[in-house]
């Protein structure tokens, strides 16, 4: 679909192709080697006006449309996974709903520096007991006089340890159901009772800290109530929808970048006197790389374009979510085959690339809800 992209858009993706091969792709193995998140890369995308690209330009985004942010999304996973998913959950889970759900004052507050990027964002709804079943929290927000307070764990939290807010999922209303969870914005260095407790190790996306939080009597001004006291789970949905547009297009990026590498390498590589592109079984895969990454970007662009056009997006963003996350561990998996030995060292990237796919297919709903998601829409 790449042939019909309008002007403003191929020069943003052509802009942030150039920044992510000089400055990320560079460093994209020793941070995830060092468990060390890049300020200097958000940093200098916040200089570059990328940290707020589908945020109105009011609150300091660039104003783009959903699609474009989905270039950017896939340009930097096509050499990071791990900027990539900070990156996305700055972007959806935590600046996008304060546009699509705060007040002018909190825009003004809480947008505005995530959108010009001075210092990143979270977004807080699953906990140590409650994943896929995310609406059974724990977490408890109780009024006291003009104040909420909050009590609770939240668990997997992209960005918590470097964020000046996150979105904090509670119940308000214990007998409600889906109704009595509200959203709250939360401050970690200044409010007291907030803390993170774990950045976890995991088996890929070390450069993107995924942490456990406390809260302890968290005690917020009536203001930090985002939209209105129930409406927490509706907003989660409408987030999510988008959200998903974002984990596809990051694994379009993965699926792009391991195939790149993987057609390079079998065009070089010789064995039996010949470049081992010349052999059936490896060209036949590369061709099937290709082919999966080019239907996960047409579906992911479709569900994006659905999105910029005030379409429901339900059945898009889970199908494009559902076939970019199995196509980038495809895919990536497929390159590490194709470089042989070199391809299961880390002096290659299609480990890592292999190993970041595999969360594109558990984070924001795993691909089980994802099929139940589609099966609802479908009406079965
Ligand atoms: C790196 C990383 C970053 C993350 N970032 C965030 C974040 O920023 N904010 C946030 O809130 N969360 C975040 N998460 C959490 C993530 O969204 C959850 O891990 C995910 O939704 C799955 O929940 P769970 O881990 O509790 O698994 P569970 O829900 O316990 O699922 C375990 C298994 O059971 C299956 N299963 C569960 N229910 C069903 C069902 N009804 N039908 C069929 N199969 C089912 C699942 O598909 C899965 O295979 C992150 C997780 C990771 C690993």
């Amino acid at each position: 679909m790449e042939f019909d992209l309008p002007d403003e858009h191929r020069m943003i993706q052509e802009t942030v192709r150039e920044f992510c091969r000089g400055e990320i792709e560079p460093i994209a193995q020793e941070i995830e080697d060092d468990h060390r998140f890049p300020e200097e890369i958000f940093d200098q995308l916040a200089e570059l006006d990328m940290m707020g690209v589908p945020i109105s330009e009011e609150y300091g985004g660039l104003g783009g449309d959903t699609l474009m942010y989905a270039l950017v999304a896939e340009e930097i996973g096509r050499v990071s996974g791990s900027v990539g998913l900070s990156y996305v959950a700055h972007v959806s889970l935590a600046s996008k709903p304060l546009e699509l759900f705060g007040t002018p004052e909190q825009k003004e507050r809480w947008l505005r520096p995530l959108a010009e990027g001075e210092h990143m964002g979270g977004w807080a709804l699953t906990e140590p007991g409650s994943g896929s079943d995310a609406s059974d929290m724990d977490t408890t927000a109780e009024k006291d006089g003009d104040e909420w307070v909050i009590n609770g764990t939240k668990q997997f939290i992209t960005n918590a340890s470097e964020a000046g807010s996150v979105l904090v999922k509670a119940v308000t209303d214990p007998g409600a159901g889906y109704d009595g969870i509200s959203t709250f914005i939360v401050d970690p260095r200044e409010d007291d009772g907030f803390e993170v407790t774990t950045v976890w190790d995991k088996m890929g996306l070390n450069a993107s800290p995924t942490c456990e939080i406390q809260l302890e009597d968290v005690r917020l001004p009536e203001d930090r109530l985002l939209g209105a006291e129930g409406e927490g789970w509706d907003q989660t949905k409408k987030t999510l929808d988008g959200g998903r547009i974002s984990i596809a297009a990051l694994s379009t990026g993965l699926a792009q970048g391991a195939y790149e590498h993987a057609k390079a390498y079998s065009q070089e590589r010789e064995q039996f006197g010949q470049p081992i592109s010349q052999f059936d079984a490896v060209r036949d895969k590369i061709v099937d790389m290709h082919r999966k990454t080019e239907r996960a970007r047409l579906l992911t662009h479709r569900a994006a374009s659905r999105y910029d056009q005030g379409e429901p997006v339900t059945r898009e963003s889970a199908l494009a979510k559902l076939d970019a996350s199995e196509a980038a561990r495809e895919v990536a998996e497929d390159a590490v085959q194709v470089l042989g030995g070199y391809g299961y060292t880390t002096d290659f990237a299609p480990q890592r690339f292999y190993r970041d796919a595999k969360l594109m297919e558990i984070g924001e709903g795993t691909s089980e809800i994802q099929h139940l998601v589609i099966g609802r829409e479908l009406g079965l």
